[in-house]
Protein backbone atom coordinates (compact mmCIF):
# COMPACT_ATOMS: atom_id res chain seq x y z
CA UNK A 1 0.00 0.00 0.00
CA UNK A 2 1.11 3.63 -0.72
CA UNK A 3 2.22 5.91 1.96
CA UNK A 4 -0.72 8.37 1.17
CA UNK A 5 -3.23 5.80 1.55
CA UNK A 6 -3.33 5.99 5.01
CA UNK A 7 -2.42 9.71 5.21
CA UNK A 8 -4.88 10.44 2.61
CA UNK A 9 -8.41 10.81 4.75
CA UNK A 10 -8.80 13.65 7.95
CA UNK A 11 -9.79 10.28 9.67
CA UNK A 12 -6.39 8.65 9.53
CA UNK A 13 -4.19 8.33 12.34
CA UNK A 14 -1.34 9.82 10.32
CA UNK A 15 -3.04 13.19 9.37
CA UNK A 16 -3.46 13.78 13.13
CA UNK A 17 0.28 12.86 13.77
CA UNK A 18 2.87 15.59 14.16
CA UNK A 19 4.92 17.01 10.87
CA UNK A 20 8.33 15.17 12.63
CA UNK A 21 6.68 12.08 13.21
CA UNK A 22 4.41 11.95 10.27
CA UNK A 23 7.84 11.99 8.01
CA UNK A 24 9.63 9.30 9.90
CA UNK A 25 6.00 7.16 9.34
CA UNK A 26 5.74 8.16 5.77
CA UNK A 27 9.14 6.77 4.88
CA UNK A 28 8.42 3.59 6.62
CA UNK A 29 5.08 3.25 4.49
CA UNK A 30 7.43 3.50 1.82
CA UNK A 31 9.69 0.58 2.88
CA UNK A 32 12.65 2.56 3.43
CA UNK A 33 15.16 1.86 6.99
CA UNK A 34 14.56 4.47 9.88
CA UNK A 35 17.61 5.80 11.30
CA UNK A 36 18.29 5.44 14.85
CA UNK A 37 17.88 9.21 15.24
CA UNK A 38 14.56 8.77 13.49
CA UNK A 39 13.46 5.84 16.31
CA UNK A 40 14.62 7.99 18.90
CA UNK A 41 12.46 10.53 17.85
CA UNK A 42 9.38 7.90 18.05
CA UNK A 43 9.94 6.55 20.95
CA UNK A 44 9.83 9.90 22.60
CA UNK A 45 6.29 10.21 21.06
CA UNK A 46 2.77 11.57 23.15
CA UNK A 47 -0.73 11.63 22.26
CA UNK A 48 -2.01 11.36 18.82
CA UNK A 49 1.58 10.76 17.57
CA UNK A 50 1.80 7.32 19.49
CA UNK A 51 -1.23 6.19 17.95
CA UNK A 52 -0.18 6.94 14.64
CA UNK A 53 3.33 4.91 15.32
CA UNK A 54 0.56 1.80 16.27
CA UNK A 55 -1.25 2.26 13.37
CA UNK A 56 1.48 2.68 11.30
CA UNK A 57 2.96 -0.78 12.78
CA UNK A 58 -0.04 -2.51 12.57
CA UNK A 59 -0.10 -1.68 8.74
CA UNK A 60 3.70 -3.03 8.09
CA UNK A 61 3.09 -5.93 10.11
CA UNK A 62 0.09 -6.96 8.08
CA UNK A 63 2.06 -6.16 5.33
CA UNK A 64 4.61 -7.88 6.28
CA UNK A 65 3.73 -11.16 7.70
CA UNK A 66 -0.63 -11.34 7.45
CA UNK A 67 -2.79 -12.00 10.11
CA UNK A 68 -1.54 -15.05 11.31
CA UNK A 69 -0.64 -14.77 14.86
CA UNK A 70 1.94 -17.42 16.23
CA UNK A 71 2.55 -19.50 19.23
CA UNK A 72 4.98 -22.10 20.42
CA UNK A 73 4.70 -25.31 22.92
CA UNK A 74 7.27 -24.89 24.71
CA UNK A 75 8.61 -25.49 28.22
CA UNK A 76 10.86 -23.51 30.32
CA UNK A 77 13.19 -25.68 32.24
CA UNK A 78 15.41 -23.36 34.30
CA UNK A 79 18.38 -25.80 35.83
CA UNK A 80 19.45 -23.99 38.49
CA UNK A 81 19.33 -20.28 40.49
CA UNK A 82 22.43 -20.72 41.97
CA UNK A 83 24.41 -17.62 40.17
CA UNK A 84 27.54 -15.39 41.67
CA UNK A 85 26.99 -12.63 38.65
CA UNK A 86 25.10 -10.11 40.67
CA UNK A 87 23.17 -8.70 37.85
CA UNK A 88 21.17 -5.99 39.63
CA UNK A 89 17.87 -6.15 38.11
CA UNK A 90 17.85 -10.26 38.77
CA UNK A 91 16.02 -11.60 41.49
CA UNK A 92 16.46 -15.58 40.07
CA UNK A 93 20.14 -16.04 40.76
CA UNK A 94 21.23 -16.83 44.61
CA UNK A 95 24.21 -17.84 46.08
CA UNK A 96 24.30 -21.55 46.65
CA UNK A 97 24.03 -21.00 50.67
CA UNK A 98 20.33 -19.45 50.41
CA UNK A 99 17.38 -21.61 51.55
CA UNK A 100 16.01 -20.91 47.99
CA UNK A 101 19.41 -21.89 45.76
CA UNK A 102 18.88 -25.06 44.10
CA UNK A 103 20.19 -26.81 40.96
CA UNK A 104 18.43 -29.98 39.22
CA UNK A 105 20.44 -33.34 37.93
CA UNK A 106 20.35 -33.93 34.78
CA UNK A 107 18.24 -36.82 35.30
CA UNK A 108 15.65 -33.99 36.42
CA UNK A 109 16.15 -32.45 33.41
CA UNK A 110 15.63 -34.73 31.04
CA UNK A 111 12.32 -36.08 32.99
CA UNK A 112 10.85 -32.39 32.54
CA UNK A 113 11.61 -32.68 28.95
CA UNK A 114 9.92 -36.10 28.50
CA UNK A 115 7.39 -34.60 30.20
CA UNK A 116 6.65 -31.68 28.11
CA UNK A 117 6.78 -33.79 24.97
CA UNK A 118 4.17 -35.84 26.29
CA UNK A 119 2.53 -32.85 26.67
CA UNK A 120 2.78 -31.49 23.25
CA UNK A 121 5.54 -29.27 23.40
CA UNK A 122 7.79 -28.79 20.54
CA UNK A 123 10.37 -27.28 22.61
CA UNK A 124 12.08 -26.93 25.52
CA UNK A 125 13.62 -23.42 26.79
CA UNK A 126 16.99 -24.04 29.02
CA UNK A 127 18.48 -21.57 31.09
CA UNK A 128 20.06 -21.48 34.43
CA UNK A 129 22.73 -19.22 36.42
CA UNK A 130 25.70 -19.54 36.02
CA UNK A 131 26.83 -22.14 38.62
CA UNK A 132 30.40 -22.85 39.48
CA UNK A 133 29.31 -26.52 40.94
CA UNK A 134 27.80 -27.97 37.60
CA UNK A 135 31.29 -27.68 35.33
CA UNK A 136 31.47 -26.02 32.11
CA UNK A 137 30.59 -29.36 30.12
CA UNK A 138 27.27 -29.11 31.94
CA UNK A 139 25.21 -27.85 28.64
CA UNK A 140 26.81 -30.78 26.09
CA UNK A 141 25.69 -32.92 28.83
CA UNK A 142 21.96 -31.17 29.16
CA UNK A 143 21.80 -31.10 25.41
CA UNK A 144 22.88 -35.15 24.99
CA UNK A 145 20.88 -36.52 27.44
CA UNK A 146 17.73 -34.66 26.56
CA UNK A 147 18.26 -35.62 22.46
CA UNK A 148 18.72 -39.16 23.54
CA UNK A 149 15.75 -39.53 25.77
CA UNK A 150 13.47 -36.73 23.12
CA UNK A 151 15.03 -36.95 19.94
CA UNK A 152 12.19 -34.86 17.94
CA UNK A 153 12.15 -32.31 20.74
CA UNK A 154 14.14 -28.91 19.27
CA UNK A 155 16.47 -27.52 22.74
CA UNK A 156 16.35 -23.80 22.58
CA UNK A 157 18.85 -23.17 25.40
CA UNK A 158 21.80 -21.34 26.83
CA UNK A 159 21.89 -17.52 26.62
CA UNK A 160 25.49 -15.91 25.08
CA UNK A 161 26.86 -15.33 28.95
CA UNK A 162 25.87 -19.13 29.45
CA UNK A 163 28.25 -19.81 26.22
CA UNK A 164 30.37 -17.59 27.05
CA UNK A 165 30.88 -19.33 30.12
CA UNK A 166 31.27 -22.37 29.04
CA UNK A 167 34.34 -21.38 27.16
CA UNK A 168 36.19 -20.20 29.74
CA UNK A 169 35.57 -22.88 32.11
CA UNK A 170 36.44 -25.02 29.37
CA UNK A 171 38.92 -22.88 27.52
CA UNK A 172 37.73 -23.49 24.47
CA UNK A 173 37.18 -20.87 21.98
CA UNK A 174 33.51 -20.08 22.08
CA UNK A 175 32.90 -21.34 17.93
CA UNK A 176 34.11 -24.60 19.43
CA UNK A 177 31.68 -24.60 22.27
CA UNK A 178 29.07 -23.51 19.49
CA UNK A 179 29.76 -26.66 17.69
CA UNK A 180 29.54 -29.06 19.87
CA UNK A 181 26.48 -28.13 21.52
CA UNK A 182 24.80 -28.04 17.70
CA UNK A 183 26.54 -31.22 16.90
CA UNK A 184 25.08 -32.49 20.37
CA UNK A 185 21.25 -31.14 19.16
CA UNK A 186 21.08 -27.66 20.13
CA UNK A 187 18.39 -26.22 17.90
CA UNK A 188 18.80 -22.28 18.60
CA UNK A 189 19.78 -20.46 21.25
CA UNK A 190 18.03 -17.64 23.14
CA UNK A 191 19.35 -13.68 22.43
CA UNK A 192 19.17 -12.89 26.15
CA UNK A 193 21.60 -11.71 27.98
CA UNK A 194 21.66 -8.57 26.36
CA UNK A 195 19.77 -5.89 28.23
CA UNK A 196 20.75 -2.80 26.74
CA UNK A 197 23.73 -3.30 23.86
CA UNK A 198 24.86 0.12 25.56
CA UNK A 199 28.05 0.61 27.22
CA UNK A 200 26.79 2.90 30.19
CA UNK A 201 23.42 1.26 30.62
CA UNK A 202 25.39 -1.97 31.02
CA UNK A 203 27.43 -0.67 33.00
CA UNK A 204 24.84 -0.19 35.81
CA UNK A 205 22.58 -3.49 35.08
CA UNK A 206 25.59 -5.61 35.18
CA UNK A 207 29.42 -4.79 35.39
CA UNK A 208 30.37 -8.81 35.89
CA UNK A 209 28.23 -9.64 32.32
CA UNK A 210 29.70 -9.84 29.17
CA UNK A 211 30.08 -6.88 27.29
CA UNK A 212 28.85 -5.83 24.07
CA UNK A 213 30.95 -6.48 21.78
CA UNK A 214 31.71 -9.98 23.06
CA UNK A 215 27.50 -10.30 23.10
CA UNK A 216 27.67 -9.61 19.63
CA UNK A 217 30.41 -11.44 18.77
CA UNK A 218 28.66 -14.82 20.36
CA UNK A 219 25.51 -14.00 18.50
CA UNK A 220 26.66 -13.58 15.17
CA UNK A 221 29.20 -16.86 15.66
CA UNK A 222 26.20 -18.91 16.37
CA UNK A 223 24.38 -17.60 13.33
CA UNK A 224 28.07 -18.33 11.38
CA UNK A 225 27.67 -22.07 12.52
CA UNK A 226 23.92 -22.67 11.64
CA UNK A 227 22.23 -21.72 15.46
CA UNK A 228 19.29 -19.46 15.03
CA UNK A 229 18.91 -17.14 17.87
CA UNK A 230 16.05 -15.03 18.79
CA UNK A 231 16.71 -11.01 19.50
CA UNK A 232 15.56 -8.96 23.37
CA UNK A 233 16.16 -5.85 24.67
CA UNK A 234 15.44 -5.62 28.48
CA UNK A 235 13.91 -1.80 28.52
CA UNK A 236 12.07 0.37 31.19
CA UNK A 237 14.91 0.77 34.14
CA UNK A 238 17.53 3.33 34.03
CA UNK A 239 17.57 3.63 30.21
CA UNK A 240 15.60 5.71 27.15
CA UNK A 241 14.68 6.40 23.98
CA UNK A 242 18.27 6.89 22.46
CA UNK A 243 19.33 3.79 24.13
CA UNK A 244 16.15 1.65 22.45
CA UNK A 245 17.17 3.35 19.06
CA UNK A 246 20.88 2.08 19.21
CA UNK A 247 20.22 -1.67 20.58
CA UNK A 248 17.86 -2.05 17.43
CA UNK A 249 19.82 -0.28 15.35
CA UNK A 250 22.75 -2.88 16.35
CA UNK A 251 19.81 -5.81 16.04
CA UNK A 252 19.12 -4.37 12.54
CA UNK A 253 23.10 -4.58 11.35
CA UNK A 254 23.54 -8.09 13.03
CA UNK A 255 20.89 -9.81 11.42
CA UNK A 256 21.57 -7.87 7.55
CA UNK A 257 25.25 -9.58 7.82
CA UNK A 258 23.94 -12.88 9.31
CA UNK A 259 20.28 -13.18 8.91
CA UNK A 260 20.38 -15.52 11.75
CA UNK A 261 17.57 -14.09 13.82
CA UNK A 262 14.32 -15.63 14.28
CA UNK A 263 12.42 -12.90 16.06
CA UNK A 264 12.78 -9.57 18.24
CA UNK A 265 11.25 -10.06 22.22
CA UNK A 266 11.13 -6.78 23.93
CA UNK A 267 11.29 -7.92 27.75
CA UNK A 268 9.63 -5.05 30.21
CA UNK A 269 11.41 -4.38 33.26
CA UNK A 270 9.92 -6.54 36.06
CA UNK A 271 11.11 -4.57 38.78
CA UNK A 272 9.39 -5.42 42.65
CA UNK A 273 12.42 -7.68 43.97
CA UNK A 274 15.47 -6.57 42.37
CA UNK A 275 17.76 -4.86 43.97
CA UNK A 276 18.18 -1.94 41.26
CA UNK A 277 14.52 -0.47 42.30
CA UNK A 278 15.50 -1.00 46.17
CA UNK A 279 18.55 1.55 45.40
CA UNK A 280 16.61 3.68 43.47
CA UNK A 281 18.34 3.81 40.53
CA UNK A 282 15.69 2.66 38.16
CA UNK A 283 11.98 3.43 37.87
CA UNK A 284 8.92 0.55 38.15
CA UNK A 285 9.67 -1.14 34.50
CA UNK A 286 7.98 0.53 31.53
CA UNK A 287 4.51 2.08 31.41
CA UNK A 288 1.99 1.35 28.79
CA UNK A 289 3.20 4.08 26.28
CA UNK A 290 6.66 2.90 26.34
CA UNK A 291 5.57 -0.61 25.51
CA UNK A 292 3.35 0.22 22.70
CA UNK A 293 5.95 2.18 21.32
CA UNK A 294 8.63 -0.21 22.29
CA UNK A 295 6.78 -2.94 19.83
CA UNK A 296 5.28 -0.40 17.46
CA UNK A 297 8.80 0.80 16.97
CA UNK A 298 10.79 -2.49 16.49
CA UNK A 299 7.89 -3.47 13.99
CA UNK A 300 8.99 -0.57 12.18
CA UNK A 301 12.91 -0.71 12.23
CA UNK A 302 13.20 -3.93 11.99
CA UNK A 303 10.31 -5.69 10.56
CA UNK A 304 11.82 -5.58 7.12
CA UNK A 305 14.63 -7.82 8.28
CA UNK A 306 13.31 -9.30 11.26
CA UNK A 307 9.52 -9.70 10.71
CA UNK A 308 8.06 -11.24 13.73
CA UNK A 309 7.99 -9.31 16.68
CA UNK A 310 7.08 -11.81 19.94
CA UNK A 311 5.24 -10.06 23.03
CA UNK A 312 5.90 -11.33 26.61
CA UNK A 313 2.69 -12.24 28.00
CA UNK A 314 4.69 -13.01 31.23
CA UNK A 315 6.21 -9.34 31.22
CA UNK A 316 3.28 -7.38 29.78
CA UNK A 317 0.19 -9.62 31.15
CA UNK A 318 -1.89 -11.00 28.62
CA UNK A 319 -4.76 -7.87 28.05
CA UNK A 320 -1.72 -5.72 26.85
CA UNK A 321 0.55 -8.58 25.25
CA UNK A 322 -3.04 -9.09 23.52
CA UNK A 323 -3.20 -5.58 22.54
CA UNK A 324 0.21 -5.18 21.11
CA UNK A 325 0.03 -7.20 18.87
CA UNK A 326 -2.56 -4.54 17.16
CA UNK A 327 0.41 -2.49 17.33
CA UNK A 328 3.22 -4.10 15.16
CA UNK A 329 3.39 -7.88 16.64
CA UNK A 330 2.44 -11.16 15.21
CA UNK A 331 3.92 -13.48 17.64
CA UNK A 332 2.56 -14.61 21.31
CA UNK A 333 5.31 -16.26 21.96
CA UNK A 334 4.78 -19.71 24.27
CA UNK A 335 3.16 -21.73 26.53
CA UNK A 336 6.13 -21.30 28.98
CA UNK A 337 4.98 -23.91 31.42
CA UNK A 338 7.35 -23.14 34.85
CA UNK A 339 8.90 -19.83 33.54
CA UNK A 340 10.62 -19.13 36.87
CA UNK A 341 13.04 -16.04 35.92
CA UNK A 342 10.00 -13.67 35.74
CA UNK A 343 7.90 -14.47 38.76
CA UNK A 344 11.09 -13.99 41.10
CA UNK A 345 11.10 -11.17 40.04
CA UNK A 346 7.83 -10.38 40.68
CA UNK A 347 5.80 -10.65 37.63
CA UNK A 348 1.96 -11.54 38.58
CA UNK A 349 1.17 -13.31 35.40
CA UNK A 350 0.91 -17.20 36.22
CA UNK A 351 3.34 -19.63 34.58
CA UNK A 352 1.57 -21.14 31.76
CA UNK A 353 -0.93 -20.09 29.00
CA UNK A 354 -3.01 -23.06 27.49
CA UNK A 355 -2.93 -22.94 23.58
CA UNK A 356 -6.43 -22.84 24.24
CA UNK A 357 -6.46 -19.53 25.91
CA UNK A 358 -3.84 -18.01 23.31
CA UNK A 359 -6.35 -18.90 20.32
CA UNK A 360 -8.94 -17.05 22.15
CA UNK A 361 -7.63 -14.36 22.61
CA UNK A 362 -6.17 -14.30 18.86
CA UNK A 363 -9.68 -14.67 17.19
CA UNK A 364 -11.06 -12.19 19.52
CA UNK A 365 -9.01 -9.64 18.06
CA UNK A 366 -10.07 -11.45 14.64
CA UNK A 367 -6.58 -12.81 13.33
CA UNK A 368 -5.51 -15.71 12.70
CA UNK A 369 -4.30 -18.44 15.15
CA UNK A 370 -1.48 -20.60 13.98
CA UNK A 371 0.88 -22.69 16.27
CA UNK A 372 4.53 -22.98 15.14
CA UNK A 373 8.04 -24.55 16.32
CA UNK A 374 10.12 -22.55 17.13
CA UNK A 375 12.05 -20.98 13.79
CA UNK A 376 8.60 -20.04 12.77
CA UNK A 377 7.75 -23.28 9.98
CA UNK A 378 3.65 -23.50 10.67
CA UNK A 379 2.15 -26.72 12.25
CA UNK A 380 -1.11 -25.76 11.61
CA UNK A 381 -3.21 -22.51 11.28
CA UNK A 382 -6.58 -22.00 12.20
CA UNK A 383 -8.10 -22.89 15.89
CA UNK A 384 -7.34 -26.26 17.02
CA UNK A 385 -7.28 -26.51 20.73
CA UNK A 386 -10.31 -23.44 21.71
CA UNK A 387 -14.25 -24.73 21.44
CA UNK A 388 -16.17 -21.27 21.93
CA UNK A 389 -19.11 -23.61 22.45
CA UNK A 390 -17.50 -24.59 25.61
CA UNK A 391 -15.07 -21.98 26.37
CA UNK A 392 -14.59 -23.19 29.97
CA UNK A 393 -12.82 -26.18 28.90
CA UNK A 394 -9.61 -25.20 27.16
CA UNK A 395 -8.17 -28.54 25.98
CA UNK A 396 -5.54 -29.37 24.70
CA UNK A 397 -2.36 -29.02 27.49
CA UNK A 398 -1.12 -29.40 30.68
CA UNK A 399 -4.00 -28.57 33.16
S1 LIG B 1 20.61 -12.36 35.06
FE1 LIG B 1 21.56 -14.37 34.81
S2 LIG B 1 23.74 -13.96 35.06
FE2 LIG B 1 22.70 -12.19 35.96
S3 LIG B 1 22.47 -12.71 38.15
FE3 LIG B 1 20.58 -13.38 37.10
S4 LIG B 1 20.94 -15.54 36.66
FE4 LIG B 1 22.97 -14.62 37.07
Amino acid sequence: MPAQTLGASHLSPLHHASAPIRAILEKALEDRDITPAEAATLFRARGRDVAAIGAVADELRRRQVGDRVTFVQTRNINFTNICYTGCTFCAFGLPRQHPDAYAMTVEDVVHRAEEAQSWGCTEVCMQGGLNPLLGGDIYVRLVRAIKAAAPDIHIHAFSPFEIQYASQLQRRPVREVLLELKEAGLGSIPGTAAEILVPEVRQILTRNKLSTEVWIEIITTAHEVGLPSTATIMYGHVDGPEHWARHLAILRSIQQETGGFTEFVPLGFIYQNTRLYASGQARPGPTGRESLLMHAVARIMLGRWIPNIQVSWVKLGLPMAQMLLEAGANDFGGTLHDERISRSAGAETGEYVAPAEFERLILDLGRIPAERDTTYHILHEGPRYYDPAHPATMPGGQT
